[in-house]
């Protein structure tokens, strides 16, 4: 058997269109794909993640033979299979013999360098295309940032809805306005959410069955949960999810985009980073439909803005931070925060009840939404001035969507702050009122979101004037944190002193010391 280019398709890049494919000949070329032990345990993947993974690496395996490709395919349970991808590349080159190599550009610094120095070892060509997922490059990143001194998503988002005339009229943004965030913040209410659409749920067949009881049986040491199990894992459900999406929850996501209610991971949020992640659904198709549903007017216009600014927007300006700031950028801990990641992290157990609700949600579903992501776990670890890198790791590890371009700029820079404001322009930090307001977690609480002193204080609230203090001089700097520090600044010393000693006592107490 003769091989003349050896495609890599990673376990992120199941993209049928993906320029890699569409160069290659079926006749001469094989695709190469690997489970590797390495990828579930450099960071302690969740059971969810490490299911979807495989289950959908699988299934596109399946589907590339349909389409008439050769696939040599590791399986983690072969007898023969290595650990880590490049050794098992090494082994598998050496045995098939290829005259070049090929790829679409990974999501992660660690495997294109590994992938590059074998290529280099083996004295072959790499050939590395675009991920045509996206609707820019890392190039279009850089020139949009060149000589610019404050690197802002706005103007980024609003290059790129020009540039792809999304949501625009003529040269103006439909609607006369590019931004309708000061109508989507609300809360639900005393009430709560009332009836909410029924999520779409993908019963595992087959292959997908036996990917979960490989990992419940030989990874049952991996974090988390899976008695359930939902996700799209083919391209058909993830069009499926994405026409449900788009039905059901859209119209209200804007709205409620930031809202958080006990027991209800769901709400109106689309569930489709995962999907898009592995490269299942594409970004553009995605943005085209719900640009359609608007124009159409089954979506109003700030709901389609909002979810299109999050695509078009924030995602594509992530992947260009990770890619031009990378490798220095894992390793930035801009505030010096130096606390180890508390066990809480891991097994839920505390009586913060808005903590106690994400970690269990995340352990069992491998899911969050942004504002439990950012304002309930990120906080509460900047707070605590968890070091940044383990923050990271642990938020790499959990969340079904996790891949290092998408997540590492939104935990070390966006919620952790350790970026130094490359990625936010102040660092997300608000008392447990915040969370009081946006949510029902305080109401069946032990501790009052209001008080930062005293047996019924909110460690959040208490955290939060101590994280202020603690910051004063670096953050007085800062024209968008004057306000707040300002606030923490009246604080008389008696009051200081009895915050900053029950934070302490805090940290103390969730480290077991
Ligand atoms: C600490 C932290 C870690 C995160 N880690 C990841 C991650 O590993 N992978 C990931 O895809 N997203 C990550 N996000 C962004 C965001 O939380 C998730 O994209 C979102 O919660 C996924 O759920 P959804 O598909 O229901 O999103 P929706 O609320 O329906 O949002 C729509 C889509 O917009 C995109 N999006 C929204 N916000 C962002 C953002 N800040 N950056 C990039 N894309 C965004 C996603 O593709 C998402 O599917 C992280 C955010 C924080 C604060
Ligand atoms: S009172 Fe504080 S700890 Fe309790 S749920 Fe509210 S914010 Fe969280």
């Amino acid at each position: 058997m003769t091989v003349r280019r050896l495609l890599v398709v990673l376990g992120d890049q199941l993209d049928e269109t993906a320029q890699a494919l569409q160069q290659a000949d079926p006749a001469r070329d094989m695709v190469w794909m690997a489970e590797a032990q390495e990828e579930s345990r450099h960071v302690r993947s969740s059971k969810q993640r490490t299911a979807l993974f495989l289950a959908a690496m699988r299934h596109f395996a399946v589907r590339l033979g349909e389409l008439g490709w050769r696939v040599q395919y590791q399986r983690l349970d072969d007898p023969q299979a290595l650990p880590t991808l490049a050794q098992a590349l090494r082994r598998d080159i050496e045995q098939l013999k290829p005259s070049e190599l090929a790829m679409t550009a990974p999501g992660e610094w660690r495997v294109l360098e590994a992938v590059r120095a074998l290529a280099k070892a083996q004295n072959l060509p790499l050939e590395i295309y675009d991920d045509t997922h996206f609707f820019t490059t890392v190039r279009d990143f850089s020139s949009h940032t060149q000589g610019r001194k404050q690197w802002r998503m706005e103007y980024w988002y609003r290059e790129q809805r020009r540039r792809f005339g999304v949501l625009m009229d003529g040269d103006k943004p439909v609607g006369g306005q590019w931004n309708f965030d000061a109508d989507n913040r609300a809360s639900f209410g005393s009430a709560g959410p009332g009836d909410l659409p029924p999520m779409p749920r993908f019963e595992p067949d087959e292959i997908t069955l036996e990917v979960i009881r490989h990992v419940q049986g030989k990874m049952a040491d991996l974090p988390g949960e899976l008695t359930e199990f939902h996700w799209p894992v083919t391209r058909a459900q993830a069009l499926q999810a994405m026409d449900d999406f788009v039905r059901w929850r859209l119209p209200r996501f804007g709205q409620f985009e930031d809202a958080m209610w006990l027991g209800e991971p769901w709400l109106y949020h689309s569930q489709l980073s995962a999907a898009l992640n592995l490269k299942l659904l594409g970004a553009r198709e995605l943005v085209h439909e719900v640009e359609r549903a608007h124009r159409e007017g089954r979506v109003p216009l700030a709901d389609a803005e909002g979810y299109i600014r999050q695509v078009l927007g924030w995602r594509e300006y992530v992947r260009g931070v990770y890619w031009t700031q990378m490798p220095g950028y894992a390793q930035l801990n801009g505030l010096k925060a130096d606390m180890p990641l508390p066990a809480v992290f891991w097994n839920a157990q505390t009586p913060m009840a808005c903590v106690r609700e994400v970690v269990s949600q995340t352990l069992k579903q491998g899911y969050a939404h942004h504002i439990q992501r950012l304002m309930v776990t990120g906080l509460y670890a900047l707070l605590l001035g968890v070091r940044p890198q383990e923050v990271h790791a642990w938020y790499l590890g959990m969340y079904v969507d996790a891949v290092e371009w998408v997540e590492l700029p939104n935990t070390l820079g966006m919620s952790q702050y350790a970026d130094g404001g490359i990625m936010a322009s102040k660092p997300y930090v608000a008392s447990g009122k915040y969370i009081d307001r946006m949510s029902n977690y305080c109401k069946g609480c032990v501790y009052r979101p209001q008080d930062s002193t005293g047996d019924k204080a909110c460690p959040i609230t208490t955290l939060y004037w101590a994280f202020l203090l603690r910051h004063e001089n670096e953050l007085a700097r800062q024209p968008r944190m004057v306000m707040q520090i300002k606030n923490a600044q009246r604080l008389g010393e008696t009051d200081r002193q009895l915050i900053l000693a029950q934070a302490e006592q805090h940290r103390q107490q969730v480290l077991g010391v």
